[in-house]
């Protein structure tokens, strides 16, 4: 059942806006802690998914992937557990499990090392390594954005916090940029 939700999940406004941002060249990678894979299905490219991602299965064996689907199929024609077709080994969503290493930290923080301002969006920023991205952008300059309902645990190193829906503040934040660069709306 949690599989199938997953399916249905759509990209919010937030989701949507942040690809538009990439599109336009502002945004130039997400960095997220997300396993839905709802930045890529809202048109994001550059994503950097810091806990994997349910929408691809891996062999505990021998490391190959597979598309979430063909898992699905596996399943739904009675293979419990899912087996890699190559070597027989159980297949396990590519997600990172608690007190797993997460995936791709280190080009997650060369991109905040070079970058002149980040936008976090929906994080209480409560959860390391995600949140050193923040720390990294700030150290070298960058100005810190945090978008978020509630107060962060760094909301001290922020230039810009914004108390509000995602999917509000940044359909009024692209609308801002879109205006500035002289983009029809
Ligand atoms: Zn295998």
């Amino acid at each position: 059942m949690r599989m199938s939700t997953l399916f249905v999940a759509k990209p919010n406004r937030a989701h949507y806006a942040v690809a538009e941002l990439e599109r336009l060249g502002i945004i130039k990678a997400v960095i997220t802690q997300n396993v839905d894979g709802l930045h890529q299905a809202a048109g994001s490219k550059n994503v950097i998914e810091l806990h994997g991602t349910m929408k691809r299965a891996v062999c505990i064996a021998c490391g190959r992937t597979y598309p979430m689907e063909v898992v699905i199929r596996k399943i739904d024609s009675g293979q419990i557990p899912p087996l890699c077709d190559e070597c027989g080994g159980i297949l396990k969503p590519d997600t990172v499990l608690f007190g797993e290493p997460v995936k791709d930290f280190d080009k997650a923080r060369e991109l905040a090392l070079m970058s002149d301002a980040v936008l976090v969006i929906g994080s209480s920023l409560s959860v390391y390594p995600a949140a050193y991205i923040p720390i990294f952008v700030k150290e070298m300059g960058g100005k810190v954005i945090i978008i978020n309902m509630e107060p962060t645990e760094l909301d001290y190193i922020a230039d810009v916090i914004i108390q509000c829906k995602a999917g509000d503040a940044m359909t009024l934040l692209l609308r801002e940029i879109k205006d500035r660069l002289g983009i029809q709306q």
